[in-house]
């Protein structure tokens, strides 16, 4: 059974499925974990009839922590503030929205259907307030569940609000002093005295008594967390207690996931720079393979995302599932039908033709539209115009093969007259080719099945016959897999570059 379908076995009636990431940095393919995990899930719960909500919580009330790496450094005077209240690294708008806006770009791409709620909103509209009278109440009980669970001993005086200075425009800095409600005395760092109403987006819950809110007040039964977030004594299980304990829900099941490597290079963190955010994931990736990625891996797994020689595989891989699923290829996955429903983009579930792989080849031998087109055609299926969706794939194939594609992969065709040394072995290689390939021939596994002949013939090493065309069309030791390659390409064009080498 798929693990969104296992996950949902035991459970019964409406779900309300939550997630949570912070606008802080660019939101890249590690954080994408979390969303579509959700998106799984939610998917899995309408399919099994389950009257559901899917919702993205962005923490854009949240402080700026630092300068990140990524910042410039005039941003050390914003430190402090709410991410909403921040300007926009590009001028135009706020910081999170700056961040939020290419990730709900990528989110409708990949057709998760999210309702987005802003943690500022909350805030502002009051929905908050009666949360937040109570734990104001309740703090001392607050205190020591989190140094219960924690094993960390918090402050007498300790006060779960955050005013937001009025003056210095800092949420991190003020310290309350009195509470007469609706109002929340304080006293800043930077000296200003004052009082922020608790109805409005004047301050903040700390964040382990916020998450719970949040649970209370949207009535969140399932969300997935980050492996650092559910361990033993950590943020989840203090958050639980508070939700039963001063709200009286029970708090959400949660799925735990694994993280997302940058293959080779460590876990996707955005503070770090190893990160690929997902507009950019989306401009070489197919929609389907990224869900593919997700969908397909149990979460207690780690995954590697390689943007490299990896996407091949990657692809390879997610059209071989489309694949089955549409009975033009088998697969011995059993939940392979649940992965490409929890894949597939605007209800497609296959086949997929051109696949990624053969793309990569053909858009290396032909530069227009038609020779690309009629290229792809003689693989059997016919193609006569170039639609959106082969127009989108071809750009995110360039796109790759400019950005990210090993060298080993990329090639560019000899321009004819290019002189080519072949020894007198190598040059009835080329000859007894010539000789034996007719029109009727030009197929990918009859010109690999003649490449295999002839090498055992002239007692050679298929790879040694292999290089000795790739040298004398593409000036290279290696290349795409030959028969496929040659067929590819206009079977007169190949024979005419062959007999002019020899
Ligand atoms: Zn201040």
């Amino acid at each position: 059974m798929h693990w969104a379908d296992s996950f949902l076995s035991s459970r019964k009636g409406d779900q309300v499925i939550s997630t949570g990431i912070s606008p802080s940095g660019p939101i890249h393919v590690g954080n994408m974990r979390e969303i579509l995990t959700g998106d799984i899930v939610y998917r899995a719960a309408r399919k099994l009839g389950m009257k559901s909500r899917f919702l993205y919580l962005c923490d854009d009330i949240d402080p700026l922590r630092r300068v990140y790496p990524f910042l410039k450094p005039e941003y050390s005077e914003h430190v402090g503030k709410p991410l909403y209240r921040i300007p926009s690294p590009d001028g135009n708008g706020t910081y999170a929205q700056h961040y939020v806006a290419p990730f709900l770009d990528s989110l409708k791409k990949l057709e998760v259907d999210v309702e987005v709620i802003y943690s500022s909103e909350l805030y502002a509209s009051g929905k908050f307030y009666e949360y937040i009278r109570k734990v104001i109440e309740e703090r001392e009980k607050i205190a020591s569940i989190l140094e219960e669970v924690s094993g960390r001993k918090i402050g007498r005086g300790w006060f779960p609000y955050s005013p937001l200075c009025a003056k210095c425009g800092k949420i991190n800095s003020a310290i309350p002093f009195s509470f007469e409600d609706p109002y929340v005395n304080y006293e800043c760092n930077c000296g200003h005295t004052g009082k922020s109403d608790i109805r409005r987006d004047e301050g903040k819950m700390p964040w382990r008594v916020e998450w719970p809110a949040k649970w209370a007040l949207l009535g969140v039964t399932i969300e997935p967390i980050g492996k650092d977030h559910g361990a033993a004594g950590g943020a989840f299980e203090s958050s639980k207690r508070i939700a039963s304990e001063i709200f009286g829900v029970p708090g959400p099941d949660t799925i735990v996931y694994e993280r997302v490597m940058w293959k080779g290079r460590g876990p996707m963190h955005s503070s770090t720079g190893v990160a690929i955010e997902i507009s950019e994931a989306l401009k070489f990736t197919p929609e389907e393979a990224l869900r593919f990625f997700i969908a397909k891996g149990n979460p207690g797994r780690h995954l590697d995302f390689d943007p490299g020689l990896g996407l091949l595989s990657l692809t390879d891989d997610c059209e071989k599932y489309f694949n089955a699923y549409s009975g033009t290829d088998s697969i011995s996955d059993p939940d392979f039908r649940e992965i490409v429903e929890y894949s597939g983009i605007s209800g497609f579930h296959g086949p997929i033709e051109p696949s990624f792989r053969h793309l990569a080849t053909i858009v290396q031998i032909y530069s227009d539209s038609e020779s690309i087109l009629r290229s792809l055609s003689r693989g059997g299926r016919e193609f006569s115009v170039m639609d959106k969706n082969l127009e989108e794939r071809i750009d995110k194939v360039k796109y790759w093969l400019e950005n990210f594609a090993p060298d080993m992969v990329k090639f560019g065709m000899l321009p004819k007259g290019t002189r080519v040394e072949l020894s007198g072995e190598e040059k009835r290689v080329l000859e007894r080719f010539l000789d034996s390939v007719t029109s009727a021939e030009w197929d990918a596994q009859k010109i690999h099945d003649l490449v295999y002949l002839i090498a055992s013939e002239e007692s050679m090493d298929p790879p040694e016959v292999f290089r000795v065309f790739y040298r004398v069309l593409i000036g290279k030791d290696r290349g795409p897999r030959l028969g496929f390659f040659l067929s590819s390409m206009d079977r007169r064009r190949v024979t005419e570059r062959l007999r002019e080498c020899i």
